[in-house]
């Protein structure tokens, strides 16, 4: 992958971001404090200001830049776990990596953000989008087949209760709502998803 198609990944990635900001905010501010738009908003738009530069480093170093930069802007509960997830991610996935080693990687970085979160998949959080597109991806998936796992599995958070994070300060009230960071996530595989189908990098 040439550095002006990882330009185009991150920019496409930061400008969905952008645009579903406000539908994050309403998200949490429904089971959270209502700031997870404006924090994910605030790491993509840093990650995209380092921007050509930052497209020309190798996987490693990108993820790791990038990785670092969600731990001090994104703050909140998920910046660490976002960052946790792009530096292992980088600390894995080599410099040219195929497949196999994106399965890899990816399996790699949900079991970091697991042991930074104290959590697993079935506690309404990011976890319940990143742990049924990591089995998608391991199973063989194409590209869109993986962007419809992300977005279905961040619905199926709706009628689940949150047992970790500032949801789960509800109880049962935080059932039937979509949690934010569940949302987020699947927002950003399905570009990723999209972009590696448009590049012709993942059919
Ligand atoms: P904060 O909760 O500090 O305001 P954000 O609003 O940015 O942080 O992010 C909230 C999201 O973080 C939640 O929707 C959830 O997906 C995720 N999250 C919070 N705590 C955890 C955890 N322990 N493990 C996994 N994900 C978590
Ligand atoms: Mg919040």
């Amino acid at each position: 992958m040439h550095s002006q198609a990882r330009e185009q990944l991150i920019r496409a990635v930061a400008a969905t971001i952008v645009q579903h900001s406000e539908e994050l905010t309403t998200l949490d501010q429904a089971i959270g404090d209502g700031d997870h738009g404006l924090n994910l908003k605030r790491g993509f738009e840093a990650v995209a200001a380092e921007l050509p530069g930052l497209a020309e480093k190798p996987w490693p170093d990108l993820l790791k830049a990038a990785g670092m930069a969600m731990v001090m802007k994104v703050g909140g509960a998920s910046g660490p776990l976002f960052g946790t997830f792009f530096m292992e991610l980088g600390k894995t996935v080599g410099a040219e990596p195929d497949r196999a080693a994106v399965v890899a990687a990816f399996a790699k970085a949900v079991e970091a953000v697991k042991a930074r979160g104290r959590s697993e998949a079935g506690q309404k959080t990011l976890l319940d989008v990143l742990v049924p597109v990591q089995a998608a991806l391991a199973a063989g998936a194409d590209a869109a087949t993986l962007k419809a796992e992300a977005i279905a599995a961040a619905d199926r958070t709706v009628p689940m209760q949150a047992i970790r994070g500032r949801a789960s300060f509800l109880g049962e009230r935080s059932v039937g709502h979509m949690d934010p960071g569940a949302r987020s996530s699947s927002l950003i595989i399905a570009t990723v998803a999209d972009e590696l189908n448009k590049q012709g990098l993942m059919s």
